[in-house]
C-alpha cells in the first residue's frame, strides 16, 4: 500500500520535472524574437532630419537619465497608456501613473546600472512627485535636465511612442540649440533621428535635454515588455543597445 502511494508519488513528480523543462524549452526557444532590435521596437521615424553629430565628447562627459513624464501624471502630458490598455482594454500596469512611465521608469533604472557596470559615468533623477504643475519648478525634470545641460552634462529623456497613427516612431530628438554631438549621432543611428524642430521644439530640447523615442508603445515591444516570461529579457536588451550606443558615442 505504502509502496503504491510512494510509487505515485514519483510518477507525478518526475511528470512535473518533465513538464516544466519542456514549457522551458519552449519559451526560451520564443524569446529569440527579441534578439531582433528592429523587430522589436518598429519603425523608425521617416520625418525629414538632416542634422548631423560630429561633436567630439570627453569620455568622462556626465551623463543623466530621466524618465519622461515622472512629473507629469494626471496633466495633459501623463504619456502614453499604450495600444494594450488604449485599444485592447488590458489593465494598466500600475494604477497610479501611464504605462509609458511605467515602462521609461524600468528602463531608466536598467540603463544607469548598466552603464555604471561599463564605466560610464551616469546617473539618474527622479523627482518623485509625479505631479509638478509647473514646469520651471526646479523639481522637474526639464529643470534638472536643463541645469545639467548647462553645466556641459549630457541629458536626455527616454520615451515610448503613442501607437498606431498617434505616434511617429523611434528616434533621438537632439537640442534645440546645441550641436549635436557624437553620441547624439550613434543614438540616432541605432534608433533614427527626429527634425531637431519637431512640434516646434518640444519643452525637453528647447532646454537642451535630448529625447529619446525608443519606438512605439504598441505590437510586439509591448507584448514582450507585458509578458513576465520577456519582459526582463526585452528591458535587457533595450538597455543594451542604448549602453552601447553611448559607448560608440564616446570612443
Ligand atoms: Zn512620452
Amino acid at each position: 500500500m505504502l509502496r503504491n502511494t510512494v510509487l505515485k508519488s514519483l510518477k507525478i513528480i518526475v511528470f512535473i520535472i518533465t513538464f516544466y523543462a519542456f514549457s522551458q524549452l519552449y519559451s526560451t526557444r520564443n524569446l529569440n524574437i527579441t534578439e531582433d532590435l528592429d523587430r522589436i521596437i518598429g519603425e523608425r521615424s521617416n520625418l525629414p532630419a538632416t542634422w548631423v553629430g560630429s561633436l567630439d565628447v570627453d569620455k568622462n562627459i556626465p551623463i543623466l537619465i530621466l524618465a519622461g513624464h515622472a512629473d507629469s501624471q494626471g496633466l495633459a502630458g501623463a504619456g502614453t497608456s499604450g495600444e494594450a490598455v488604449d485599444k485592447f482594454g488590458f489593465n494598466p500596469m500600475h494604477p497610479g501613473m501611464s504605462d509609458e512611465l511605467f515602462w521609461n521608469l524600468k528602463l531608466q533604472e536598467s540603463i544607469v546600472k548598466l552603464g555604471k557596470k561599463k564605466g560610464l559615468n551616469i546617473r539618474s533623477y527622479d523627482p518623485g512627485i509625479r505631479n509638478i504643475d509647473d514646469a520651471n519648478d526646479p523639481r522637474t525634470n526639464w529643470s534638472v535636465g536643463r541645469r545639467f545641460a548647462k553645466r556641459g552634462g549630457y541629458a536626455i529623456e527616454i520615451h515610448f511612442d503613442a501607437y498606431g497613427k498617434y505616434g511617429v516612431g523611434s528616434g533621438l530628438i537632439p537640442p534645440f540649440s546645441e550641436t549635436p554631438n557624437k553620441i547624439d549621432e550613434s543614438i540616432a543611428s541605432t534608433f533614427g533621428r527626429f527634425p531637431v524642430l519637431f512640434r516646434g521644439g518640444l519643452g525637453a530640447p528647447r532646454r537642451q535635454i535630448r529625447v529619446l523615442e525608443i519606438g512605439k508603445l504598441e505590437g510586439l515591444l509591448e507584448k514582450n515588455l507585458r509578458n513576465l516570461k520577456t519582459r526582463q529579457k526585452t528591458i535587457k536588451l533595450l538597455t543594451s543597445e542604448i549602453v552601447q550606443a553611448f559607448l560608440n558615442g564616446i570612443n
